[in-house]
């Protein structure tokens, strides 16, 4: 039997806002255990909830990005459960009437394919806190400082048909809110984490099959192997005369499986009702239209741009474009150098390499967006080599110094003067008289060699083109 999967994510955007979503303390991470939970993330009594204003703004910012309704009213809901790491005894949440409704992504896949994933809503909500369970041999601690920080909930329709296509959308989704600034995105901080739902179904089939949900990831690369795990498991499932039950599941990156952590709730089993210490929130028309005007150019703004007025490939413009740091630092290189395709090459290749090998973020590149744009520029008037502008990048990486100071000092111009080249042609000519006598006979591959060789003694500062030409007027 043919299986294909349906794939829903509900993914938890820690919203990037100085304090609480209902009270004054700071969400700055990794304070002390404990040391910034105040009265009202403790749930104490006699303490009311006061809304952050700054959250309702990056709800509603990440709403308009994906062209959603926004609903000027909606509804603050109390989410029922007990857990150690919940003192309240209950989550405020969205239930019925979320602050952001429907809206969608586009997804531009491998291979060039687009698909369209529909976001069914985005509700605010606050985060419970943390249990540790590894720290104490035989007891759990509860670290409290998470509690109350505020959470915008995507959850998407049940689009997807791939692991890949979950890591794509969830990674469009990482874009889209550190384009916004609505947050910091570091997933291994807890900052982004998605619950999978997956379900499989015979191909042709119109009807969904029972799903599990799959807890808590928090890398891309998690998500793509917990779901093709989950899909493997219930193919065997079924295939065995088995029935899926709905329940909860974890994925253990360590064994690399999911395994049953409890039977799913219903949402009955919450008990959901508004939050009598909140109001309603309302708020105007002019206040979306605000946000609306300072929305920041989006990820598939730029990558049109890139390829339109730039003429870069649809892959180099997704790759610059999908981290709006590294879009900025392209931007800012093109500035200098006019010349986008260079700059594309050189963040893509060596720029990407140094990073990638350092550990490190391109906002702390040791090379400057301005000094790759100069030596982009030397190279393309000719006072580089492509081999002295791979030196004078290594430089760079340890050297701050202007660069043409450091074409200077490591004497890395290209020889232009003809009469020096033509001079060392004739020595190389007159060292190798053998492959001369085979070049002249019409063995054209050797002038590979010769260019190589005039090249050598120049320690690459040669012009290979002007080299080829002296060789061949010499012929
Ligand atoms: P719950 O109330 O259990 O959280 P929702 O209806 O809110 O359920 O859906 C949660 C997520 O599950 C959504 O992202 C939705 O797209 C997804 N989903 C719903 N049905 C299926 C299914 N049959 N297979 C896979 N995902 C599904
Ligand atoms: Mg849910």
């Amino acid at each position: 039997m043919n299986w294909e999967a349906v794939i829903g994510l509900e993914i938890h955007v820690q919203l990037a806002t100085k304090s609480k979503i209902f009270s004054g303390a700071s969400t700055e991470y990794g304070a002390e255990p404990n040391a910034q939970a105040c009265a009202v993330d403790l749930g104490l009594p006699g303490v009311l909830p006061v809304l952050n204003e700054a959250a309702v703004a990056m709800a509603v910012k990440f709403g308009l990005a994906i062209g959603a309704q926004i609903n000027l009213h909606s509804v603050f809901d109390r989410k029922n459960y007990f857990y150690p790491d919940l003192p309240k005894g209950y989550q405020i949440s969205q239930f019925e009437t979320p602050i952001v409704g429907a809206g969608e992504v586009n997804l531009l896949l491998e291979g060039g394919q687009q698909r369209r994933i529909g976001v069914t809503r985005a509700h605010l909500e606050e985060d419970a806190g943390k249990s540790v369970h590894d720290l104490f041999p035989g007891q759990t601690g509860i670290d409290l400082n998470r509690t109350g920080t505020p959470l915008l909930e995507v959850v998407s329709e049940p689009d997807m048909r791939s692991a890949a296509e979950a890591v794509a959308y969830f990674k469009k989704i990482h874009a889209l809110a550190r384009y916004l600034k609505i947050c910091d995105g570091n997933l291994a901080e807890g900052s982004m984490r998605c619950d999978a739902n997956v379900s499989i179904r015979p191909v042709g089939q119109d009807s969904f099959g029972e799903r599990t949900e799959i807890k808590n990831i928090n890398s891309f690369r998690f998500v793509e192997r917990a779901i093709n795990h989950e899909i493997q498991r219930q193919i065997d499932v079924l295939e065995h005369g088995g029935k899926i039950e709905r329940e909860t599941r974890l994925y253990d990156p360590d064994k690399d499986e999911t395994r049953s952590m409890r039977g799913k709730e219903l949402s009955a089993d919450y008990r959901y009702f508004p939050d009598p210490d909140l109001l309603p929130l309302v708020f105007t028309e002019a206040f979306v239209e605000d946000i609306r005007a300072q929305l920041p150019e989006l990820p598939e703004a730029r990558q049109q741009r890139y390829c339109e007025a730039l003429a870069l490939s649809s892959y180099d413009a997704a790759w610059l474009s999908n981290d709006p740091d590294v879009a900025n630092f392209f931007d800012a290189t093109v500035a200098v150098c006019s010349n986008a395709k260079q700059s594309a090459n050189w963040i893509m290749g060596e720029l990407a390499a140094v990073l990638n090998k350092a550990d490190l973020d391109i906002t702390a590149s040791p090379v400057s967006p301005q000094q790759l744009g100069q030596l982009i520029t030397r190279l393309d008037d000719g006072t580089l080599s492509s081999k002295t502008a791979k030196t004078l990048f290594d430089a760079l990486r340890t050297d701050d110094a202007e660069v043409d100071v450091l074409i200077e000092t490591l004497n890395l111009k290209q020889m232009s003067d003809s009469g020096e080249l033509e001079s060392i042609v004739d020595q190389v000519m007159a060292d190798n008289p053998a492959q001369l006598e085979q070049l002249r006979g019409g063995k054209d591959k050797l002038l590979g060699f010769f260019v190589g060789q005039v090249m050598k003694l120049t320690q690459g500062k040669a012009n290979p083109q002007q080299v080829n030409e002296i060789i061949r007027s010499k012929l």
